[in-house]
């Protein structure tokens, strides 16, 4: 995987995120078209930072990723833990190269997983460094002159012990809830994540989504399902003996599917 806080455009498109749809509307009106026609909004005082929360594995790296692919905007992904444990000492310091780089590559967004790690250790031992972090963070974050073209989104499972002073207008102030999927909704994503598979005609991927089989399924969960469909129609494919010609792709079929449902629960 790519090196913390390397910068570049994501490949991550809005087709392939499954479901939330009022999400892309959300991001669309607040960052998108900002970036896409910043003329218009010249003369508003807006700032956006938004809080992405809910349960693990339901696609908020990928929306994040999704908006600046959209916007054509540079990403950041910056993982609150790692920041707190790789730069011991020079945390502060950290944050600030941080929203250097951001502005430099403007426009840019600035995603920050697991916020949370941020701002929970207070009090506790390395809650120093932590407190540190923090206050940079919010420094940074108020800085609206220089957050020009920087736009930052927050993630965590965890809202409910972030400090408060991170939630204020400006900060991280828009939170948006990113809940598990609807039956409909993981039809939705299964179907994202078998665009790019070779799958039987007669397969029905809204039904296996939308079906009992996968309740209470995240989308994490989903391509876990999609991942081991594939190994077995490739093993299925591998021995079998009447194969004659070699060069055969797979295709991943209903009983690959039903069998990776057995596997998975
Ligand atoms: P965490 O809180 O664990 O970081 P997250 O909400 O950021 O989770 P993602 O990293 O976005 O979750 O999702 C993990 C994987 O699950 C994605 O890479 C993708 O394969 C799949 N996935 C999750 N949600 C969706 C979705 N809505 N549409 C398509 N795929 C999804």
């Amino acid at each position: 995987s790519r090196r913390e806080g390397f910068s570049a455009i994501p490949s991550v498109k809005w087709e392939d995120v499954g479901g939330l749809q009022l999400l892309r509307e959300v991001f669309d009106r607040d960052i998108v078209r900002r970036i896409k026609y910043p003329k218009d909004y010249e003369d508003l005082d807006l700032e956006t930072g938004i809080l992405l929360y809910g349960p693990p594995g339901c696609g908020k790296t990928l929306i994040a990723k999704a908006v600046a692919n959209e916007s054509g905007a540079n990403f950041i992904h910056i993982k609150g833990p790692e920041l707190l444990s790789k730069y011991v000492g020079e945390s502060e310091l950290a944050v600030r190269t941080i929203f250097n780089r951001a502005r430099m590559c403007s426009p840019c967004i600035l995603f920050f997983d697991e916020v949370d790690a941020l701002t929970t250790r207070r009090g506790q031992e390395g809650g120093w460094v932590a407190g540190q972090v923090l206050n940079q963070l919010l420094v940074e974050l108020d800085g609206a002159d220089q957050r020009k073209g920087v736009y930052v989104i927050g993630a965590t499972n965890r809202p409910e012990v972030m400090d408060c002073a991170l939630l204020r207008p400006g900060r991280f102030g828009k939170p948006l809830y990113v809940p598990l999927p609807s039956p409909h909704d993981r039809g939705l994503i299964l179907t994202a994540l078998g665009s790019n598979k070779r799958i039987d005609a007669n397969v029905d991927l809204m039904a296996i989504g939308s079906s009992d089989a996968c309740k209470n399924f995240s989308g994490a969960d989903l391509s876990a399902l999609m991942n081991e469909a594939a190994m077995l129609a490739i093993e299925d494919k591998q021995s079998s003996r009447n194969e004659i010609s070699d060069g055969a792709p797979w295709i991943i079929k209903e009983i690959h599917f039903k069998r990776a449902l057995e596997k998975i629960t």
